[in-house]
């Protein structure tokens, strides 16, 4: 009997049937698979069904004709126990938290090789989850992946993964210039090329983000430029603008549907349209560029081809 391929399936290869919720029944629970990971094979016991639902490469590799379907048992010995720790964690727990930190420092390397890790056994959910966990890191903290994480990134992970599309966004959407110019550690080549053509070429996300409505400029002096063309908007016509930062498009821009990505720059808030009034007396707020992976990240950052899309529709919040 064949034995299931030590270098997997890449993701999406197999049955194209989509992995159930978590919600299981309890005779889900009688029967177990031996995964021994890592050179000193670690011996883990997981429910089978629950690698089953979440994992084609499961699904193939306990449900079918190879050897392992007969044995109930699986080696992975270039697997690290501590990465293939934390996904059985997620397998029984649905979360990662708490997330992890080293030194009060967001350790994103750790999400990353459990990402490679997701990639290769086809989770897909996990993945998602990742994305989620990296998005919430980078926003309480305020931090960004160091250098050798975006060479982990580029080494790493396979090429198309959008992962790589949040990386590159977190550095785009941030104030993130002093940091890359300064840090005595080499960021990856390619990850650099890639943020400056994110930076320069318009994007989806960078109009999703924000929260638009039409907005009428009532003189010059309230008036400002487009965010993309840098046409000067006329008062009194038509134009769309972000309720929560101080962005204006014409109306042809915003018709596109992509915007360049920008970031916080610390300029006090714009108020529009009729409250601007009240609004203008109050004490002047931070200003704070709205960001794609805020709230809802399904859109752009999630992959739902195994797993249900998560129904956040609105973006920018
Ligand atoms: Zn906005
Ligand atoms: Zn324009
Ligand atoms: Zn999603």
């Amino acid at each position: 009997m064949a034995r299931i391929p030590a270098t997997l399936p890449p993701p999406y290869t197999t049955t194209g049937t989509r992995a159930a919720s978590l919600r299981t029944n309890a005779s889900d629970f009688s029967t177990t698979a031996e995964i021994l990971v890592g050179p000193d094979r670690t011996r883990y016991l997981i429910h089978t069904s629950l690698l089953t639902k979440q994992s084609p490469y499961f699904r193939a590799a306990l449900t079918s004709s190879f050897l392992e379907a007969s044995t109930q048992s699986i080696s992975l010995p270039d697997i690290h126990p501590e990465t293939f720790t934390l996904l059985v964690e997620w397998l029984y727990n649905a979360t990662l938290k708490p997330l992890p930190f080293k030194e009060d420092k967001p350790a994103y390397y750790t999400l990353l090789h459990l990402y490679i890790l997701a990639d290769r056994l086809c989770f897909e959910g996990l993945r998602n989850h990742i994305v989620d966990a990296i998005s919430d890191l980078a926003e309480s903290t305020n931090s960004v992946l160091t250098p050798s994480d975006t060479r982990l990134l580029y080494e790493g992970v396979r090429e198309d993964a959008k992962i790589r599309e949040l990386v590159l966004d977190l550095f785009a959407f941030k104030k993130t210039d002093k940091l890359i110019d300064t840090h005595p550690d080499r960021w990856h080549a390619g990850f650099l090329r890639d943020l400056i053509v994110r930076l320069k070429r318009p994007c989806k996300q960078a109009m999703q983000r924000h929260t638009q409505r039409m907005w009428l400029p009532k003189s010059w002096e309230s008036t400002r430029a487009c965010d993309n063309c840098r046409v000067i908007l006329p008062p009194l016509q038509g134009a769309i603008a972000c309720d929560e930062c101080c962005c204006a498009w014409c109306i042809p821009c915003a018709g596109e549907g992509v915007a360049v990505a920008s970031w916080e720059d610390g300029r006090p808030s714009m108020s529009y349209g009729a409250e601007a009034g009240k609004k203008a007396y109050g004490a002047p707020r931070k200003w704070e560029s709205c960001r794609p992976w805020k709230g809802s990240r399904c859109m752009v950052y999630h992959e739902h081809r195994e797993t249900e899309a998560c129904w956040e529709v609105f973006m920018g919040r």
